[in-house]
Protein backbone atom coordinates (compact mmCIF):
# COMPACT_ATOMS: atom_id res chain seq x y z
CA UNK A 1 0.00 0.00 0.00
CA UNK A 2 1.69 3.19 -1.03
CA UNK A 3 1.83 6.14 1.51
CA UNK A 4 2.86 8.68 -1.57
CA UNK A 5 0.49 11.80 -1.80
CA UNK A 6 -2.63 11.17 -4.34
CA UNK A 7 -1.12 14.52 -6.41
CA UNK A 8 -3.87 16.89 -7.96
CA UNK A 9 -2.18 17.09 -11.15
CA UNK A 10 0.84 15.00 -12.52
CA UNK A 11 2.58 15.34 -16.06
CA UNK A 12 2.91 12.32 -18.87
CA UNK A 13 6.45 13.71 -19.73
CA UNK A 14 8.56 10.28 -20.12
CA UNK A 15 11.28 8.76 -22.34
CA UNK A 16 10.07 10.15 -25.55
CA UNK A 17 10.12 13.65 -24.10
CA UNK A 18 13.30 13.09 -22.67
CA UNK A 19 15.14 12.05 -26.33
CA UNK A 20 13.12 14.28 -27.99
CA UNK A 21 14.83 17.08 -26.01
CA UNK A 22 18.11 15.51 -26.02
CA UNK A 23 18.15 15.95 -30.26
CA UNK A 24 17.20 19.35 -29.79
CA UNK A 25 19.57 20.11 -27.66
CA UNK A 26 22.50 18.19 -30.01
CA UNK A 27 21.30 20.28 -32.98
CA UNK A 28 22.98 23.22 -30.54
CA UNK A 29 19.56 25.60 -32.27
CA UNK A 30 17.58 26.00 -28.83
CA UNK A 31 15.17 29.16 -29.36
CA UNK A 32 12.01 28.90 -31.97
CA UNK A 33 13.22 27.22 -35.23
CA UNK A 34 12.19 24.09 -37.03
CA UNK A 35 10.68 21.89 -34.33
CA UNK A 36 8.60 25.08 -33.03
CA UNK A 37 7.64 25.36 -36.67
CA UNK A 38 6.54 21.57 -36.88
CA UNK A 39 4.80 21.69 -33.63
CA UNK A 40 2.79 24.38 -34.48
CA UNK A 41 1.71 22.79 -37.79
CA UNK A 42 0.87 19.02 -35.91
CA UNK A 43 -1.41 21.11 -33.39
CA UNK A 44 -3.51 23.20 -36.32
CA UNK A 45 -3.74 19.71 -37.95
CA UNK A 46 -5.08 18.17 -35.09
CA UNK A 47 -7.51 20.72 -34.82
CA UNK A 48 -8.47 20.98 -38.08
CA UNK A 49 -7.09 24.01 -38.90
CA UNK A 50 -3.77 25.37 -41.37
CA UNK A 51 -2.11 27.01 -38.37
CA UNK A 52 -1.21 28.09 -35.33
CA UNK A 53 1.45 30.24 -33.78
CA UNK A 54 3.27 28.78 -30.94
CA UNK A 55 4.58 30.96 -27.46
CA UNK A 56 5.63 30.84 -24.22
CA UNK A 57 2.61 30.71 -22.26
CA UNK A 58 -0.60 30.73 -22.52
CA UNK A 59 -1.19 34.13 -20.74
CA UNK A 60 0.89 35.00 -23.52
CA UNK A 61 -1.33 33.63 -25.64
CA UNK A 62 -4.24 35.54 -23.94
CA UNK A 63 -2.13 38.77 -23.98
CA UNK A 64 -1.40 38.14 -28.36
CA UNK A 65 -5.01 37.85 -28.72
CA UNK A 66 -5.85 40.73 -26.84
CA UNK A 67 -2.89 42.88 -28.84
CA UNK A 68 -4.67 41.71 -31.91
CA UNK A 69 -7.87 43.77 -30.88
CA UNK A 70 -6.24 46.82 -30.33
CA UNK A 71 -7.84 47.28 -26.85
CA UNK A 72 -7.88 50.98 -25.67
CA UNK A 73 -8.50 52.41 -22.94
CA UNK A 74 -12.48 52.70 -22.24
CA UNK A 75 -12.83 49.40 -23.78
CA UNK A 76 -14.29 46.92 -22.20
CA UNK A 77 -13.88 43.21 -22.27
CA UNK A 78 -16.88 40.70 -20.50
CA UNK A 79 -14.47 37.86 -19.10
CA UNK A 80 -15.74 35.00 -17.10
CA UNK A 81 -14.95 35.69 -13.38
CA UNK A 82 -14.53 31.62 -12.81
CA UNK A 83 -11.15 31.12 -14.92
CA UNK A 84 -7.47 32.12 -13.74
CA UNK A 85 -6.54 35.85 -13.32
CA UNK A 86 -4.81 36.05 -16.90
CA UNK A 87 -7.65 36.31 -18.25
CA UNK A 88 -8.63 39.30 -16.81
CA UNK A 89 -5.19 40.18 -16.55
CA UNK A 90 -4.07 40.76 -20.23
CA UNK A 91 -7.41 43.29 -20.69
CA UNK A 92 -6.31 45.59 -17.44
CA UNK A 93 -2.40 46.00 -19.02
CA UNK A 94 -4.27 48.03 -21.97
CA UNK A 95 -5.88 50.16 -19.60
CA UNK A 96 -9.39 48.58 -20.71
CA UNK A 97 -11.97 47.36 -18.31
CA UNK A 98 -12.47 43.47 -17.31
CA UNK A 99 -16.18 43.25 -17.09
CA UNK A 100 -16.71 39.89 -14.92
CA UNK A 101 -19.63 37.81 -15.90
CA UNK A 102 -21.72 35.02 -13.99
CA UNK A 103 -21.70 31.29 -14.74
CA UNK A 104 -24.37 29.57 -15.63
CA UNK A 105 -25.79 27.25 -13.26
CA UNK A 106 -24.25 24.98 -10.39
CA UNK A 107 -24.01 22.36 -13.03
CA UNK A 108 -22.33 24.12 -16.05
CA UNK A 109 -19.69 26.42 -14.79
CA UNK A 110 -18.90 28.36 -18.17
CA UNK A 111 -19.84 31.83 -18.60
CA UNK A 112 -23.54 32.20 -18.49
CA UNK A 113 -24.64 33.82 -22.32
CA UNK A 114 -27.51 35.27 -20.60
CA UNK A 115 -25.58 37.67 -18.67
CA UNK A 116 -22.98 38.18 -21.70
CA UNK A 117 -26.03 39.64 -23.29
CA UNK A 118 -26.91 42.09 -20.30
CA UNK A 119 -23.80 43.46 -20.28
CA UNK A 120 -23.33 44.03 -23.97
CA UNK A 121 -23.11 47.89 -24.53
CA UNK A 122 -20.99 49.72 -27.54
CA UNK A 123 -17.66 49.80 -25.45
CA UNK A 124 -17.60 46.03 -25.37
CA UNK A 125 -14.96 45.06 -27.61
CA UNK A 126 -14.64 41.03 -27.00
CA UNK A 127 -16.05 38.29 -24.94
CA UNK A 128 -13.84 35.38 -23.20
CA UNK A 129 -15.25 32.28 -23.20
CA UNK A 130 -13.20 29.48 -21.17
CA UNK A 131 -13.92 26.34 -21.18
CA UNK A 132 -13.72 25.64 -17.89
CA UNK A 133 -12.45 22.04 -16.77
CA UNK A 134 -12.58 21.16 -20.40
CA UNK A 135 -15.73 21.31 -20.95
CA UNK A 136 -17.02 23.47 -23.45
CA UNK A 137 -19.18 26.94 -22.99
CA UNK A 138 -21.99 27.32 -25.43
CA UNK A 139 -19.97 28.79 -27.93
CA UNK A 140 -23.40 28.44 -30.60
CA UNK A 141 -25.21 30.54 -28.00
CA UNK A 142 -22.14 33.33 -27.58
CA UNK A 143 -22.02 33.55 -31.80
CA UNK A 144 -25.66 34.18 -32.30
CA UNK A 145 -24.87 36.72 -29.37
CA UNK A 146 -22.34 38.01 -30.85
CA UNK A 147 -23.49 37.49 -34.74
CA UNK A 148 -23.34 41.19 -36.37
CA UNK A 149 -21.89 42.77 -33.72
CA UNK A 150 -18.06 43.67 -33.84
CA UNK A 151 -17.31 42.10 -30.24
CA UNK A 152 -14.97 39.46 -31.05
CA UNK A 153 -14.95 36.04 -29.10
CA UNK A 154 -11.76 35.15 -27.50
CA UNK A 155 -12.03 31.79 -26.31
CA UNK A 156 -9.70 30.38 -23.80
CA UNK A 157 -9.21 26.59 -24.25
CA UNK A 158 -5.99 26.08 -21.52
CA UNK A 159 -8.16 23.54 -20.46
CA UNK A 160 -9.33 22.12 -23.83
CA UNK A 161 -6.22 21.16 -25.88
CA UNK A 162 -8.02 19.24 -29.22
CA UNK A 163 -11.33 18.73 -28.07
CA UNK A 164 -13.92 18.02 -30.82
CA UNK A 165 -17.29 20.08 -30.75
CA UNK A 166 -19.89 20.54 -33.50
CA UNK A 167 -18.90 24.06 -34.68
CA UNK A 168 -15.25 22.54 -34.70
CA UNK A 169 -12.46 22.05 -31.92
CA UNK A 170 -12.30 23.95 -29.45
CA UNK A 171 -10.35 26.63 -29.91
CA UNK A 172 -11.32 27.62 -33.42
CA UNK A 173 -15.01 28.07 -33.00
CA UNK A 174 -14.19 32.21 -32.13
CA UNK A 175 -12.07 34.96 -33.57
CA UNK A 176 -8.92 33.77 -31.69
CA UNK A 177 -7.92 30.33 -29.29
CA UNK A 178 -5.40 30.48 -26.76
CA UNK A 179 -3.88 27.31 -25.33
CA UNK A 180 -1.32 26.70 -21.97
CA UNK A 181 0.92 24.02 -21.81
CA UNK A 182 1.95 24.80 -18.34
CA UNK A 183 3.05 22.37 -16.04
CA UNK A 184 -0.39 20.78 -14.66
CA UNK A 185 -2.69 21.35 -17.88
CA UNK A 186 -3.46 18.04 -20.05
CA UNK A 187 -0.62 18.60 -22.68
CA UNK A 188 2.20 20.82 -20.96
CA UNK A 189 6.16 21.86 -22.36
CA UNK A 190 6.67 22.75 -18.87
CA UNK A 191 5.77 26.54 -19.80
CA UNK A 192 3.90 27.04 -23.20
CA UNK A 193 1.25 28.08 -25.25
CA UNK A 194 -0.48 27.99 -28.65
CA UNK A 195 -2.50 30.68 -30.63
CA UNK A 196 -5.36 29.95 -33.69
CA UNK A 197 -7.21 32.62 -35.16
CA UNK A 198 -10.06 32.77 -38.04
CA UNK A 199 -8.55 35.07 -39.32
CA UNK A 200 -5.59 34.20 -41.28
CA UNK A 201 -4.11 38.17 -41.48
CA UNK A 202 -4.84 38.17 -37.70
CA UNK A 203 -2.75 35.13 -37.44
CA UNK A 204 0.31 36.86 -39.01
CA UNK A 205 -0.19 39.03 -36.87
CA UNK A 206 0.09 37.95 -34.32
CA UNK A 207 2.73 35.71 -35.32
CA UNK A 208 4.77 39.53 -35.76
CA UNK A 209 3.88 40.56 -32.56
CA UNK A 210 5.13 37.41 -30.58
CA UNK A 211 8.80 38.48 -31.77
CA UNK A 212 8.79 42.22 -31.77
CA UNK A 213 6.79 42.43 -35.04
CA UNK A 214 10.14 42.06 -36.71
CA UNK A 215 9.39 41.63 -40.54
CA UNK A 216 11.94 38.81 -40.61
CA UNK A 217 12.71 36.10 -37.60
CA UNK A 218 16.02 35.67 -36.59
CA UNK A 219 16.21 31.83 -37.89
CA UNK A 220 15.27 32.91 -41.15
CA UNK A 221 17.91 35.43 -41.04
CA UNK A 222 19.70 32.90 -39.84
CA UNK A 223 20.42 31.14 -43.88
CA UNK A 224 21.51 35.28 -45.07
CA UNK A 225 25.04 36.25 -45.34
CA UNK A 226 23.61 40.17 -45.15
CA UNK A 227 20.75 40.58 -43.07
CA UNK A 228 18.76 43.17 -41.92
CA UNK A 229 15.08 43.36 -40.35
CA UNK A 230 12.35 46.19 -39.94
CA UNK A 231 10.06 47.00 -36.80
CA UNK A 232 6.39 48.24 -38.31
CA UNK A 233 4.10 47.21 -34.45
CA UNK A 234 5.24 47.33 -30.89
CA UNK A 235 5.37 44.02 -30.13
CA UNK A 236 7.03 41.44 -27.33
CA UNK A 237 9.27 38.36 -27.19
CA UNK A 238 6.92 35.38 -26.34
CA UNK A 239 8.65 32.93 -28.61
CA UNK A 240 8.72 29.42 -26.91
CA UNK A 241 12.36 27.46 -27.30
CA UNK A 242 12.61 24.32 -29.36
CA UNK A 243 12.90 22.62 -26.01
CA UNK A 244 9.66 23.37 -25.26
CA UNK A 245 8.27 22.54 -28.75
CA UNK A 246 10.02 19.41 -28.92
CA UNK A 247 8.40 18.16 -25.66
CA UNK A 248 5.06 19.56 -27.35
CA UNK A 249 5.05 17.35 -30.34
CA UNK A 250 6.06 14.28 -27.78
CA UNK A 251 2.61 15.47 -25.72
CA UNK A 252 0.56 16.06 -28.55
CA UNK A 253 0.46 12.37 -29.39
CA UNK A 254 0.10 11.06 -25.94
CA UNK A 255 -3.11 13.32 -25.98
CA UNK A 256 -6.14 10.58 -26.88
CA UNK A 257 -4.59 8.19 -24.56
CA UNK A 258 -4.12 10.20 -22.08
CA UNK A 259 -7.51 11.79 -22.44
CA UNK A 260 -9.22 8.30 -22.53
CA UNK A 261 -7.49 7.74 -18.97
CA UNK A 262 -9.39 10.67 -17.66
CA UNK A 263 -12.27 10.11 -19.02
CA UNK A 264 -12.67 6.16 -17.21
CA UNK A 265 -11.22 7.95 -13.59
CA UNK A 266 -13.79 10.74 -14.48
CA UNK A 267 -16.52 8.20 -14.44
CA UNK A 268 -14.92 5.97 -11.51
CA UNK A 269 -15.30 9.84 -9.63
CA UNK A 270 -18.82 10.19 -10.40
CA UNK A 271 -19.81 6.50 -10.10
CA UNK A 272 -18.29 7.01 -6.38
CA UNK A 273 -19.42 10.44 -5.32
CA UNK A 274 -22.89 10.47 -7.51
CA UNK A 275 -25.09 9.50 -4.16
CA UNK A 276 -22.96 11.80 -1.60
CA UNK A 277 -26.09 13.73 0.10
CA UNK A 278 -25.59 17.43 -0.73
CA UNK A 279 -22.49 16.97 -2.95
CA UNK A 280 -22.98 18.73 -6.80
CA UNK A 281 -20.86 16.86 -9.25
CA UNK A 282 -20.88 19.99 -12.29
CA UNK A 283 -21.01 18.59 -15.70
CA UNK A 284 -23.33 16.10 -16.32
CA UNK A 285 -24.76 17.95 -19.51
CA UNK A 286 -23.97 15.62 -22.42
CA UNK A 287 -21.44 16.97 -24.51
CA UNK A 288 -19.35 15.45 -27.82
CA UNK A 289 -16.21 15.84 -26.13
CA UNK A 290 -14.06 17.15 -23.29
CA UNK A 291 -11.10 17.09 -21.72
CA UNK A 292 -11.27 16.11 -18.36
CA UNK A 293 -8.82 18.63 -17.41
CA UNK A 294 -10.34 18.79 -13.84
CA UNK A 295 -12.81 17.38 -11.77
CA UNK A 296 -14.35 20.18 -9.63
CA UNK A 297 -17.41 19.14 -6.96
CA UNK A 298 -19.32 21.78 -5.04
CA UNK A 299 -19.42 20.60 -1.09
CA UNK A 300 -22.76 20.33 0.12
CA UNK A 301 -24.37 23.65 1.37
CA UNK A 302 -23.07 24.96 4.71
CA UNK A 303 -19.47 22.79 4.76
CA UNK A 304 -16.36 23.96 5.83
CA UNK A 305 -13.87 24.10 2.95
CA UNK A 306 -11.01 24.71 4.60
CA UNK A 307 -11.44 21.98 7.08
CA UNK A 308 -12.53 19.63 3.91
CA UNK A 309 -9.58 20.22 2.57
CA UNK A 310 -7.58 19.52 5.54
CA UNK A 311 -8.98 16.61 6.61
CA UNK A 312 -8.37 14.98 2.93
CA UNK A 313 -4.58 16.34 2.77
CA UNK A 314 -4.05 14.48 6.39
CA UNK A 315 -5.69 11.48 4.38
CA UNK A 316 -2.99 12.02 1.35
CA UNK A 317 -5.15 13.60 -0.73
CA UNK A 318 -3.98 16.76 -2.20
CA UNK A 319 -6.84 19.37 -3.45
CA UNK A 320 -6.81 22.51 -4.65
CA UNK A 321 -9.76 25.74 -6.10
CA UNK A 322 -10.42 26.22 -9.51
CA UNK A 323 -11.04 29.21 -9.68
CA UNK A 324 -11.05 31.66 -6.40
CA UNK A 325 -13.89 34.08 -8.30
CA UNK A 326 -11.64 37.10 -10.20
CA UNK A 327 -14.15 39.98 -9.14
CA UNK A 328 -13.40 38.70 -5.16
CA UNK A 329 -9.95 39.59 -5.43
CA UNK A 330 -8.74 42.72 -3.97
CA UNK A 331 -7.33 44.61 -7.21
CA UNK A 332 -10.78 44.19 -9.13
CA UNK A 333 -13.10 44.94 -6.61
CA UNK A 334 -11.32 48.40 -5.87
CA UNK A 335 -10.17 49.42 -9.27
CA UNK A 336 -13.28 48.04 -10.97
CA UNK A 337 -15.89 49.40 -8.41
CA UNK A 338 -18.15 51.54 -10.85
CA UNK A 339 -18.12 48.85 -13.21
CA UNK A 340 -18.50 45.71 -10.24
CA UNK A 341 -21.66 43.77 -9.24
CA UNK A 342 -22.32 40.81 -7.95
CA UNK A 343 -22.91 37.64 -9.64
CA UNK A 344 -25.22 35.78 -8.04
CA UNK A 345 -25.25 32.15 -9.14
CA UNK A 346 -21.41 32.19 -8.49
CA UNK A 347 -21.21 34.29 -5.49
CA UNK A 348 -23.53 31.28 -4.34
CA UNK A 349 -21.21 28.34 -4.99
CA UNK A 350 -17.55 29.69 -4.99
CA UNK A 351 -17.09 28.99 -1.04
CA UNK A 352 -18.23 25.13 -2.01
CA UNK A 353 -16.19 24.57 -4.88
CA UNK A 354 -12.72 22.07 -4.59
CA UNK A 355 -11.11 20.26 -7.49
CA UNK A 356 -10.06 16.54 -6.73
CA UNK A 357 -6.83 15.20 -8.33
CA UNK A 358 -7.33 14.30 -11.66
CA UNK A 359 -4.19 13.38 -13.70
CA UNK A 360 -3.63 10.76 -16.45
CA UNK A 361 -1.46 8.69 -14.47
CA UNK A 362 -3.47 7.99 -11.19
CA UNK A 363 -4.33 4.43 -11.04
CA UNK A 364 -8.30 3.44 -10.32
CA UNK A 365 -7.04 2.16 -6.50
CA UNK A 366 -5.73 5.72 -6.08
CA UNK A 367 -9.32 7.55 -7.37
CA UNK A 368 -10.80 4.63 -5.01
CA UNK A 369 -8.88 6.47 -1.83
CA UNK A 370 -10.02 9.75 -2.99
CA UNK A 371 -13.62 9.02 -3.36
CA UNK A 372 -13.06 7.13 0.25
CA UNK A 373 -11.52 9.87 1.62
CA UNK A 374 -14.19 12.59 -0.13
CA UNK A 375 -16.92 10.22 1.91
CA UNK A 376 -15.00 10.05 4.94
CA UNK A 377 -14.52 13.41 5.76
CA UNK A 378 -17.96 14.56 4.40
CA UNK A 379 -19.79 12.27 7.08
CA UNK A 380 -17.39 13.01 10.10
C1 LIG B 1 -3.32 27.98 -17.13
C2 LIG B 1 -4.35 28.94 -17.57
C3 LIG B 1 -4.04 30.18 -18.15
C4 LIG B 1 -2.65 30.72 -18.20
O1 LIG B 1 -1.73 29.90 -18.83
P1 LIG B 1 -0.18 29.97 -18.40
O2 LIG B 1 0.45 29.05 -19.39
O3 LIG B 1 -0.07 29.49 -17.00
O4 LIG B 1 0.26 31.38 -18.57
C5 LIG B 1 -5.07 30.97 -18.62
N1 LIG B 1 -6.34 30.59 -18.50
C6 LIG B 1 -6.69 29.43 -17.94
C7 LIG B 1 -8.13 29.06 -17.87
C8 LIG B 1 -5.71 28.58 -17.44
O5 LIG B 1 -6.07 27.43 -16.84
Amino acid sequence: MSEAMIMLADTTVGDAEIAAVTEVLRSRWLSAGPVTRSFELEFAAALGVGDAVAVSSGTAALHLAMLSLDLRPGDQVIVPSLTFVAGAAVVALHGATPVFADVRSADDLTIDPADVARLLNPAVRAVVATHYAGRAADLTALRDLLAGTPVALVEDAAHAPVVAHPAGALGTVGDVGCFSFFATKNLTTGEGGMVVAADPGRLARIRRLRSHSLTRATWERSTDAVASYDVDDVGLNYRPTEIASAIGRVQLGRLPDERRRRAALAARYRAGLGDVPGLGLPGTAAQPDEAHHLFPVLLPDGADRDAFRAALWRNRVQTSVHYQPIHHMSLYRRRYRSTGRPLPVLDALAGRLVSLPLHALLSDADADHVVHAVRAALTA
